[in-house]
């Protein structure tokens, strides 16, 4: 085959100069023709990005844009672009490992490997009992490898302990949805962006954590004049062109909404008519938010009163609006109550089931929507069940061919696992892309736990920082070596498909799941062969739930590159927009306000930590950074964590840029370069997450969680700096 030429100017006509990419071998190079070019989707953040793999001889070795594909019309952002070089990483694992006292990591057979994780298995529930062996899984598996978990760790271990790293993402904003709405997906695709006349996006970089959106937010405003409020502690990339910023303090969020909405209600900028046919419980929030004002909200928030006037008065008139948030505001001890309070301003406005009138979070994680839907929550069942609620899981164990009795019933989350395994009542742990000792907060406290566990096994296609804990590794498969369904943010079941093989002895994560559930006597509840027969399965299990898959087919997303759930039905065209003619999926056809009022953060601000700390993601890295830190383009451009300070907070502190800064918190300490900054309030410092060991930020969060969702409090957390002088 001839070798095909590509230019520097050919990649910038595709993606343009910002999103430029070095071809293998160097621009003006010649690349090989590919064996076949697969379309599939980006493996990395919740927008779920279309692309075209192309690969030979069982690698990947390039991409082309899918511009047929209608979210993202061929474009990428960096971790895109170079997400096809990790597979070809050396340090991608192929043979089964075990950790051998005194000798460290050796290769084993997959039959000793299952003989012994079994063994184990075996022998601590019959010890300590069913629920001390806990499962910990990744919502950047597909939907069929989470529903099949959920129903692993249910039918097969018979835990209840069984959560997901979903946990530490997208949970204050999908209970916040579930109280509000009775239903937890984005509202609208994001196709309603585009007809939109205001758009206000709060604690969402999106200019970094979901690329794409920032396209439609600037086509907006293009084509319609579309204004943007962006509120945010940081003058993110997106907030340098919006009309107005907020910039609020850490942790203050529901005090500005619910000021907002005092004003909205004030100035009779609310839509009556709406909320007397569509909505419940008006009055009591009325109620509560009626002592918020300007002057104490610019006092608590840092917010200039004059600019919270102005947020709540464009919010209040506009004909047509869409709110978006992330988890700058849902990582917090309050959450949900952040998330209702934004909810409680949308509904107020009626601007709810119409065209440009929404609402949404981003979502995070490649699968953070499906993968919070199809029952690998502590909490869940397939469907968006309640695990709690007696119709929900008989119908399950119907399903599942079990008695409802021997279904386990709600499992702690993943910090409270965490905490159990600190207090020695968890004793096994088998984890699959996840990574907590990066994710975790307080990661001192992580790995004390992890090397009291009796007996771990983790599958994943990296050697992570956890798995260095592990008994035994199992090589799983990375996204471009199986096929299924993933959920994207805008609610779009689309289709994953396999572009090569697992390399080596590495195997498909549910082939092992199915090995695992065989030796465990429960071969007859897993007797899958493919992965559509665990999807299809899946969508009878969701059917009758709020996350409904059973009008689904592979075929028909082929078709029509997508389908927005719920799906209830076959021949049912899916479900863009939610609530149109407003209804909602709580019993009463209503949605719900609920009064959220201010209240402290759990780590308070002193003399001793005077300072804001957040947290959060660079457009460069993904999450704990086990894929992204093994791309060298990628590391290349971020190669390390830095400290992003206000130059007056640097001043009194005499640091300059580059300096090092020891960072404290009531947990812990870390050095970190000082990148000097005028886009951060003087009183926070900003630090990216996706470092391991020394460089790990999560050594200085905290463990307290939102009594709801039990997310971790990652964006506030109470600091003091030093210069390091040498
Ligand atoms: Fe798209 Fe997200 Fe992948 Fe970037 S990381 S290409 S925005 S899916």
């Amino acid at each position: 085959m001839a070798d095909l030429p590509i230019s520097k100017e050919a990649i910038e006509n595709i993606f343009g100069p910002h999103l430029k990419h070095e071809p293998p071998g160097g621009w003006n190079s010649t690349i090989q023709e590919p064996d076949s070019k697969v379309k599939t989707h980006c493996c990395f953040c919740g927008q779920g990005c279309g692309i075209i793999l192309k690969t030979k001889d069982n690698a990947v070795i390039g991409f082309d844009p899918w511009e047929a594909f209608p979210f993202n019309k061929g474009k990428l952002c960096p971790k895109g672009v170079k997400r096809y070089m990790q597979g070809s990483h050396p340090d991608r694992l192929m043979n089964p490992l075990e950790n051998q006292p005194g000798k460290g990591y050796g290769v084993i057979s997959w039959d000793e490997a299952y003989t012994k994780i079994v063994d184990a298995i075996r022998r601590i529930q019959q010890e300590y009992g069913r629920d001390a062996f806990a499962m910990l899984s990744g919502v950047s598996l597909t939907n069929e490898k989470s529903y099949m978990i959920g129903k692993f760790a249910r039918v097969a271990l018979q835990t209840a302990n069984l959560d997901y790293n979903g946990r530490l993402c997208m949970v204050s904003a999908g209970a916040g949805n579930k109280k509000a709405f009775g239903i937890d997906r984005a509202a609208n695709s994001w196709a309603d962006i585009l007809e939109t006349d205001l758009i206000l996006c709060t604690g969402t970089n999106v200019s970094e954590c979901s690329p794409i959106t920032t396209d439609y937010i600037w086509k907006a405003r293009d084509t319609r004049g579309a204004k943007l409020i962006v509120v945010d502690p940081r003058m993110t990339p997106i907030a340098r062109t919006a009309d107005l910023y907020l910039p609020v303090r850490p942790g203050t969020d529901v005090y500005l909404f619910n000021t907002i909405l005092s004003l909205m209600i004030q100035a009779g900028d609310i839509d009556s008519v709406f909320i007397e046919q569509h909505t419940t419980n008006f009055d009591e929030v009325k109620a509560a938010v009626a002592k918020y004002n300007p002057q104490d909200c610019e006092r608590v928030t840092g917010v200039p009163a004059v600019n919270i006037i102005k947020a709540a008065e464009w919010w209040g008139k506009a004909k047509r609006s869409f709110l978006l948030h992330a988890r700058g505001i849902e990582h917090h001890t309050k959450g949900v109550d952040n998330v209702l309070s934004c909810i409680n301003i949308v509904l107020a406005s009626g601007r709810i089931g119409r065209v440009g009138c929404g609402y949404a979070t981003i979502t995070g994680q490649g699968n953070g929507q499906g993968g919070r839907e199809q029952g690998h929550k502590c909490d869940q069942l397939p469907g968006n069940r309640d695990i709690s609620n007696p119709e929900h899981r008989k119908y399950i164990a119907n399903v599942w061919g079990i008695d409802e009795k021997d279904l386990p019933g709600k499992g702690l989350s993943a910090q409270e696992i965490v905490n159990e395994i600190h207090a020695g009542k968890i004793k096994g742990l088998i984890s699959i892309c996840f990574n907590p000792l990066v994710s975790l907060p307080d990661s001192q406290f992580t790995e004390e736990a992890l090397k009291k566990l009796d007996f771990y096994v983790a599958i994943d296609f990296f050697m992570n920082e956890t798995a260095r804990y592990a008994n035994i590794i199992l090589p799983g498969s990375l996204h471009e070596e199986d096929e299924g369904t993933a959920t994207t943010a805008e609610g779009r079941v689309v289709r994953i498909q396999a572009a090569v093989s697992p390399p080596g002895e590495a195997k498909i994560d549910w082939h092992i799941i199915k090995e695992i559930a065989k030796r465990l006597g429960k071969e007859k509840f897993f007797n899958y062969q493919k992965s559509e027969d665990i999807f299809n399965e899946m969508r009878l299990a969701s059917h009758g739930g709020t996350a409904d898959y059973y009008g689904i087919s592979y075929e028909m997303i082929e078709k029509n590159m997508g389908v927005f759930w719920p799906c209830p039905e076959i021949g049912h065209p899916g479900t863009p927009r939610l609530f149109e003619g407003g209804k909602f999926y709580h019993p009463d056809g209503k949605a719900h306000f609920n009064a959220v009022e201010y209240r402290l953060s759990a780590d308070l601000i002193n003399e001793e930590y005077p300072i804001y700390l957040t947290t959060g993601r660079v457009v460069f890295h993904f999450l704990s950074g086990t894929q992204t830190r093994r791309i060298g383009f990628l590391t290349d451009q971020c190669p390390e964590p830095y400290v992003e300070i206000h130059p007056r907070l640097a001043a009194k502190h005499a640091i300059e840029e580059g300096d090092l800064v020891k960072i404290t918190s009531r947990r812990g300490s870390i050095e970190l370069k000082a990148k000097v900054v005028k886009t951060i309030r003087p009183d926070t410092i900003f630090v990216p997450y996706h470092w391991p060991d020394g460089k790990s930020i999560n050594r200085l969060t905290q463990r307290a969680l939102d009594p709801i969702s039990k997310i971790p409090e990652f964006k506030m957390s109470a600091v003091n700096i030093q210069k390091v002088y040498f």
